[in-house]
């Protein structure tokens, strides 16, 4: 991937590249990251053709682009392309996060899980330590939250996905990080599940496609932090079925800013204040 580097005395360019990307949010946070720490940069979203990351990945490098989000559908091709990777990416084997160096080295890492536990923790105000967590789906940002969940040392930590043996497959890939603590990780099926939970996750795409809810609320302690990864009107179901069975509902979009604040320390070396932001974009998303 080393390609030589467009060394112009420009401000610094960074993008997220998607395909859809029309509706991502990253451009407007990571605007309002740069004006909040004085940084000079300029932050674009890239249409990728589906079959076409790995080109425009080396067109971006080339021309001089200093680090890129990556989002659906190319995690794991960001992962598998990139020169070197995170303990995280060789975990979830999916990368959100690119840095490029001096060099034109892409280096991969994945801030989707320390977003997700900055947003519960710190934002929510919710402990995950002692906790019984469940964690539902296997995708890719499932596969990115497990490591940092897991580093909170929760009680209990359940994931439960509808193909059963991908589930497994995480748990397998992580096993190694409860020997010998007091957590313990498991794969269970739907059916299998004995509440009740502190915490649940939703990191299923269930809510994009308005199915039911994957599990049943009476897993849901009263007071339980119900979090659904979606947010704006996809995570609506999910935020009504948490308070229909007594827990206190959130959506994803304080791990949308969390996970852009850690992407954004690592490309700068400053770490942003992420409460504006959230402020903001959640003043923006009511206003619509
Ligand atoms: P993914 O890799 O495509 O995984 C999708 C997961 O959803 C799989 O576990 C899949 O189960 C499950 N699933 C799909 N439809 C389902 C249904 N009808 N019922 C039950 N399970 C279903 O997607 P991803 O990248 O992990 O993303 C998952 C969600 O997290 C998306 O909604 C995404 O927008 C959100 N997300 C939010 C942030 C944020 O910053 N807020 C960051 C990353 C992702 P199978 O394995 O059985 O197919």
């Amino acid at each position: 991937m080393a390609q030589a580097r467009n060394t112009m005395s420009l401000p610094d360019r960074y993008c997220v590249m998607g395909n859809p990307i029309a509706h991502s949010r990253s451009p407007r946070i990571h605007t309002l990251f740069a004006q909040l720490t004085g940084q000079a940069l300029v932050y674009e979203a890239e249409l990728v053709a589906l079959d076409g990351f790995d080109a425009a990945l080396r067109q971006l490098v080339q021309t001089g682009t200093r680090g890129m989000n990556v989002t659906v559908p190319f995690k794991l091709d960001a992962a598998r392309l990139a020169d070197s990777r995170s303990d995280r990416v060789l975990r979830a084997g999916a990368a959100n996060t690119l840095v490029v160096d001096a060099d034109g080295r892409v280096h991969a890492d994945n801030t989707d899980g320390l977003g997700l536990v900055a947003d519960i923790v710190r934002n929510a105000g919710v402990a995950l330590a002692g906790q019984r967590v469940l964690l539902l789906g296997a995708g890719g940002a499932a596969a990115g939250a497990l490591a940092p969940l897991i580093a909170q040392a929760p009680a209990l930590l359940v994931v439960c996905n509808r193909t059963h043996a991908k589930a497994q497959e995480l748990v397998a890939q992580h096993a190694d990080l409860v020997e010998g603590s007091a957590t313990q990780l498991l794969a269970l099926k739907a059916g299998a599940l004995e509440g009740p939970f502190d915490v649940v996750i939703n990191a299923t795409a269930s809510s994009l496609q308005g199915a039911a809810i994957p599990v049943a609320g009476h897993l849901l302690r009263p007071g339980a932090l119900a979090y659904d990864m979606m947010y704006g009107p996809a995570a609506q179901p999910f935020l009504q079925w948490a308070a229909q069975h007594g827990a206190q509902g959130r959506d994803g979009l304080g791990m949308l800013v969390e996970q852009a604040a850690e992407a954004f320390a690592l490309w700068r070396g400053v770490r942003p204040p992420s409460q504006p932001v959230l402020a903001q974009l959640r003043s923006e998303l009511d206003a619509h």
